[in-house]
């Protein structure tokens, strides 16, 4: 029999005095086991991680057997109805640019603070403070591909790190002990819990390949946390680690437009595979241009810096030697 799906709310005072009520699911197994966590579009246009919230309940309410788990689709309401990063953001304006409004970095949170801060307030006290897990889903350009950030001195991070089956993941170490608490993860080492990040590709959509590669990795990390049953399911396997000296940049040969051969972030590629050609834009010739190493793509399509804020950073307009694609190498049972 299912288990009951509930809604509750985390509910903030903001300054001008009206409330904030941020809805959430829980779904409890009244067994024990881990209270797991997920915060979703923390970044207002940080959004596929609310439909994996969605199908990640309906997966629970059939088959969580241990624990408790709560997940808060809209975590910042303020950010997604402003349908920018944070809320204080104007056009082209990136995240860093928030003046204390970049939920991220508000944790624990404030209650006589600004908005954020009380909203964060207000999650803490309702879900994270009860919680011993979490995985706080963000997205990042769609020009790269989904990856999962975990600390690699953590055994149960790194457990629940593998057992997402995204194409990459980034370790990285545990911040300085005297370093302030800024972010969920933070907040949640602080109290002897585990955390980590979720990266998944692409902004201001919803992408139904992402939304079931996430739904993967949080049924799969449910799995070995023992509140549902069955092993995890690896099928995109192995994850490469970008950064870590097997970075090989694909750089235009010459300018012109870079018209992509159909390949995602994310996917294996072999050398000598068509990454796309250009169509040069002096005397007009095509030209081809291929993958020099075997691995994954980990950035693909031609972009800049700001390219999750500012149209002209997303043209395919390539200038010579601007970066096309970024491949992790790998070789060995990578090769195809
Ligand atoms: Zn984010």
């Amino acid at each position: 029999m299912a288990i009951d799906i509930t809604v509750d709310h985390a509910v903030a005072t903001l300054t001008d005095g009206t409330q904030l009520r941020t809805p959430f699911w829980r779904i409890d197994s009244d067994r024990d086991g881990h209270h797991l966590a997920m915060l979703a579009a923390q970044h207002g246009n940080e959004v596929q991680g609310i439909e994996v919230a969605r199908r990640f309940a309906d997966l629970c309410a059939e088959q969580l057997v241990a624990g408790t788990v709560t997940l808060v689709p809209y975590a910042n309401l303020l950010a997604i109805r402003h349908r920018r990063h944070s809320s204080d953001l104007g056009p082209e304006q990136p995240g860093r640019e928030s003046q204390g409004f970049n939920m991220q970095q508000a944790w624990p949170g404030d209650p006589d603070g600004n908005d954020i801060e009380r909203v964060v307030y207000a999650l803490d006290a309702k879900v994270i403070a009860h919680s011993d897990r979490l995985v706080d889903m963000h997205c990042w350009n769609h020009f790269w591909a989904a990856a999962v950030l975990a600390r690699s001195d953590n055994g149960v991070a790194v457990q629940m790190a593998e057992a997402t089956d995204l194409p990459f993941v980034m370790w990285r170490n545990s911040p300085a002990p005297e370093a302030d608490i800024a972010t969920s993860s933070h907040l949640m080492y602080s109290r002897g819990g585990v955390s980590m990040a979720i990266e998944l590709s692409g902004q201001y959509q919803m992408r139904e390949a992402e939304v079931d590669r996430g739904l993967r990795a949080m049924a799969n990390v449910a799995k070995v946390l023992d509140m549902i049953p069955g092993e995890p399911e690896i099928i995109d396997g192995p994850m490469l680690e970008p950064l870590a000296g097997n970075d090989v940049v694909v750089e235009a040969p010459c300018s012109g437009i870079f018209m992509q051969s159909g390949l995602e972030p994310g996917q294996r590629v072999v050398q000598g595979l068509k990454l796309g050609h250009i169509v040069r834009d002096d005397d007009l010739e095509t030209v081809v241009v291929r993958s020099p190493a075997c691995g994954r793509l980990w950035k693909y399509g031609r972009h800049d810096m700001k390219c999750d804020v500012r149209l002209p950073d997303q043209h395919p307009y390539a200038s010579e030697g601007d970066m096309l694609a970024l491949i992790v190498q790998a070789c060995g049972p990578e090769r195809e």
